[in-house]
């Protein structure tokens, strides 16, 4: 194994973490799984850091730290994103485009964390 690094990874509140299982899905390394009910980060090596899930929680329960981890890698990642059979494919919530077609960001809408798409994201922002 690698030498540990010090670097952002996401860290996840387990007193407010639901178990929703909503940021699963958007961590497309895998990093996340859910364990008895929680969220964890099992393998380390699978999160980049980069904070995806965080808009995605309902409960505020993610959060990005930098601390001491094992580097992040590359390989064991496109490694599982080749091999993964539970990526849901997600739309944006105003005009049902998909992530294949336009670049989708995590939003928080009224009390619900969604995505909107790219072309829809000016019309959110100003009105
Ligand atoms: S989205 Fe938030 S509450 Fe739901 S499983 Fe993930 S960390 Fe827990």
């Amino acid at each position: 194994m690698s030498e540990a690094v010090i670097r952002q990874i996401v860290r996840i509140d387990e007193e407010l973490c639901t178990g929703c299982g909503a940021c699963v899905s958007p961590c497309a390394e895998g990093a996340i799984v859910i364990v008895d009910g929680k969220a964890k980060v099992v393998r380390e090596e699978l999160c980049d850091g980069a904070g995806f899930c965080l808009g995605v929680c309902p409960t505020g329960a993610l959060a990005i730290e930098t601390r001491e981890a094992v580097p992040f890698d590359h390989e064991a990642a496109e490694e599982h994103m080749g091999a993964a059979k539970t990526y849901i494919p997600q739309r944006c919530f105003r005009c049902g485009t998909d992530e294949d077609h336009r670049p989708l960001l995590p939003v928080r809408v009224e009390g619900t964390s969604t995505w909107v798409c790219t072309s829809c994201l000016p019309a959110l922002i100003h009105g």
